[in-house]
């Protein structure tokens, strides 16, 4: 869904995220969010307002995405709640070296490259800013074991575990999740 900017009314338009069907979910190329998807539809709402030189956009929205635990590799449902409020500013207001004020110093600032907002691509940036680093099905995950691959959350493998490298255990990691 797209608005333009120049059709947001000044007392500001509400775009209802119901009307937001499918929302494929990219990561970057190799990395264990590549798969993230979501897993319910986002429910909530933005609020546009034009600025002089941009839109304040203002949002309140959930969703859950699957994604996989950073420690164990199974994938789970993440739970999403966002409410945020930003500045987008055209491109063209990028700030000079020398201009450093920008109207609202407490408000973080995007920019967009033309007069539009695509609703799509904001909800996206603002889901990948949700996600943790390291995303864990639960806090006490205890991942896999990095000698024989198992789950440790289904139980105990009986395998040594004082001779472990934990540089040894990163590479397996990585081996297992390029693997899926
Ligand atoms: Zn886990
Ligand atoms: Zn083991």
């Amino acid at each position: 869904m797209r608005v333009q900017w120049e059709d947001i009314p000044p007392e500001g338009l509400e775009v209802a995220l119901e009307e937001v069907g499918d929302l494929p979910l990219k990561g970057p190329k190799g990395s264990l969010e590549e798969k993230m998807r979501l897993a319910s539809p986002v429910r909530g709402k933005l609020s546009l307002k034009r600025e002089k030189r941009g839109v304040v956009i203002r949002g309140d929205f959930r969703c859950t995405v699957f994604i996989r635990c950073a420690r164990c590799l199974k994938e789970f449902e993440l739970p999403i709640s966002e409410d945020f409020e930003s500045l987008y500013l055209h491109i063209r207001y990028a700030p000079q070296e020398d201009e450093v004020e920008l109207s609202a110093k407490d408000m973080e600032v995007g920019f967009l490259r033309e007069e539009t907002v695509e609703v799509e691509e904001i909800l996206r940036e603002r889901i990948w800013l949700s996600i943790p680093m390291k995303p864990l099905c639960k806090e006490d995950c205890r991942g896999l074991c990095p000698t024989c691959g198992k789950d440790l959350n289904e139980g105990d493998c009986g395998c040594p575990k004082e001779a472990l490298d934990p540089r040894f255990a990163i590479l397996k990691d990585l081996k297992l999740s390029l693997k899926g």
